[in-house]
Parts: C-alpha cells; structure tokens; sequence
C-alpha cells in the first residue's frame, strides 16, 4: 500500500491545475507553487496549500508532481540552490508530466537517481478535458521500483498509467506516438480533400475507407471532415481539443530526438513542416484536425481561437 500521502504540485496551467484538483479529491494533501499569482488562487480554490516557492511546497513532502511548459523549465524546478533536489526530503518521489525533450527528461532523472531520490518522467496523452475528468493516460519511464510508487500519485489522474520502460522512456513514448498522430491526421485530411475533388461525398467515403485498409483513429475517432463523427472538433469550428501549437511542439521533440539518434523520419519532417506553415498562417491555437482547412486551400473558415 502506497505511503505517500503529502504531494508538492508544481505548474498549475491548464493542465497542471485539474490534475492537481484530482489528486485533492483523492484525499492527498496537496501544496501547490505556481509563478502566476492566478493559477495559485484557483489552486487554493480547488482545495490546494499554496506555497511561495518551490523549497517551501516541496518541503518535507513524501512526492512532488510537476506540469511544466518544456526541458528548460523542468531542468530550472528541479535543479538550482532551491530546487527540488536541494529542498525535498530524502527518498521522496518525483513525477514529472511535463511534455519534453528526451535528453532532459533522462539527464534529470539520473540526478535524482544519483541523490537517491526515486523519479519517473510521466507525460499524458488527453488535453484539458481528460485532465479535468481524471481519464488521462500516463506514458511511464523509470525503474520498477519507481513505477511501482508512482501508481497510487498518478492513478487519481488517469484513465490508463503504462510503464514504457527506463527514465526518457515516457517522453519517448509520447513523441513517437504524436508524431505518428500528427502524421494519420495529415494522411486522413489529404484523403478527404482529394475524395471531395474527385467527386465523392464525404460521408460515404468514410463509410468506404473506416471499413478499409485506410482506417485509423485520426479517421474514426477524430474525422477531419465535418460530419462522419459528430463529435470531432470539425463539428464545432475545430475547438481545440489538442491544438496545432501543442502538436506543433511534440512534432519538433520528435526531429530533435531523431537528429539527436541518428533516425531517418521523413513524414514526421514534412509533418513538423506543414504543422509549422498552419500555425504561421494563424492556425495554432485551433485544434490540430484543423489542418485540413489549410490543405482545402479554404483557410478563411478557419476560427481561430488562440
Ligand atoms: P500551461 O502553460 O497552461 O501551464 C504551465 C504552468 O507552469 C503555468 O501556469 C506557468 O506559470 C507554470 N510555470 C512555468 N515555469 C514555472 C516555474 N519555474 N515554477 C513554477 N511554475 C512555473 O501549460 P499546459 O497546457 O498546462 O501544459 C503543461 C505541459 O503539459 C506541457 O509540457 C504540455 O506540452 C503538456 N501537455 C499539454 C496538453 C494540453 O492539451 N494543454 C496535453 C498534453 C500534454
């Protein structure tokens, strides 16, 4: 039976700030530290301690989760006279949900290991909703021994938790796995574009293709193309949902970690590429099935909700 039952919770955005209101209702005793004055008032709404920094809400606390932008905030929290290496208490666990490079998530994570403290790298897959809803699904990299500790803080939060193998693995996990989204979703979008130009009716082209060998999730669960899955973001003027700025970002980890490895990934190259021309056109801050509307040559119709 797990005996964590006081959590230091650091980065309270978007995502950061239900997951902390999860573990609360799970009856942890949560501290939260956030640089924004705001994220710290709803924390303490939702039932969190707040702390002033990040040595007082780590202080003396059996784990600490963080939900931070990218690799430099996470080495920053972590590292530093008062960070969480300096400040936290021998053998506390560490969890870090942030979205970063793999080459930080593993330097860290050999920090912690070589001060004896037990850290997993632990990104999710789910936008704002499943982080509200608890039904996030937690890609896992560290040591058994942490995995194992790391359950009981992350289960509250999440729908699935997978070990994906040693410290980076998480991170790994992630990127592979989005930019092979960003990918089916490009795919998927050019095929209904050229089925709509070629004459065909949207709708009985997905009725053809999702019991076809072109099925994929981007097809079945998030179609592009308003209509075939009412609930997609197409339905409702591309609200995000996963915006093309996040997948924008995961497209960029991704060919950092294949130059960094020496990995040839030409479609993830040209999906970072045409991610990176929609989000300059105005698109990042629509959801990334949005994509199609810049492939339509139809971008006017796009909202913009950045
Ligand atoms: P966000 O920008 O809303 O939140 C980040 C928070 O970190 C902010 O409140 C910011 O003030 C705080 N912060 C930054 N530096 C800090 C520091 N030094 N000390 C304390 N607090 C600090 O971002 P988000 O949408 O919550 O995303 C967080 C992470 O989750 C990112 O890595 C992102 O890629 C990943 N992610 C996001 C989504 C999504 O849909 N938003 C989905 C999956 C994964």
């Amino acid at each position: 039976m797990s005996t964590i039952k006081t959590i230091a919770f650091i980065g309270l955005g978007n995502m950061g700030g239900p997951m902390a209101a999860n573990l609360v209702k799970a009856e942890f005793e949560v501290t939260a530290f956030d640089l924004s004055e705001d994220a710290l008032a709803l924390a303490k709404k939702n039932g969190c301690a707040t702390a002033q920094s990040v040595a007082e809400a780590v202080n003396a606390k059996d784990a600490v989760v963080t939900m931070l932008p990218a690799g430099k905030h996470v080495r920053g929290v972590y590292g530093g006279g008062d960070g969480i290496f300096a400040s936290a208490r021998a053998g506390a666990l560490f969890c870090d949900c942030s979205t970063i490079d793999v080459q930080s998530a593993r330097d860290v994570a050999g920090e912690a290991e070589k001060m004896g403290f037990n850290m997993v790298d632990s990104p999710v897959s789910g936008g704002v909703a499943a982080a509200s809803a608890g039904t996030l699904a937690f890609m896992v990299g560290g040591t058994d021994a942490a995995f194992g500790a790391a359950q009981g803080v992350l289960d509250p939060m999440a729908k699935a938790v997978i070990h994906a193998g040693g410290a980076g693995a998480g991170q790994a996990a992630k990127i592979c796995n989005n930019m092979l989204l960003g990918i089916t979703m490009i795919g998927t979008a050019e095929a209904f574009v050229l089925a709509k130009k070629l004459g065909l009716d949207p709708q009985r082209f997905f009725d053809i293709s999702s019991n076809a060998s072109g099925q994929n999730w981007s097809m079945t669960s998030y179609c592009p193309e308003p209509g075939p899955v009412p609930a997609s973001p197409a339905n409702s003027g591309y609200k995000p949902g996963f915006s093309a700025a996040m997948m924008l970002k995961d497209l960029r980890l991704a060919q950092d970690a294949a130059q960094a490895s020496g990995t040839a990934t030409p479609l993830g190259a040209e999906a970072q590429a045409l991610y990176a021309m929609f989000d300059s056109l105005g698109g990042g801050g629509t959801d990334f099935s949005g994509i199609i509307q810049m492939l339509n040559g139809d971008l006017t119709k796009t909202e913009n909700h950045s």
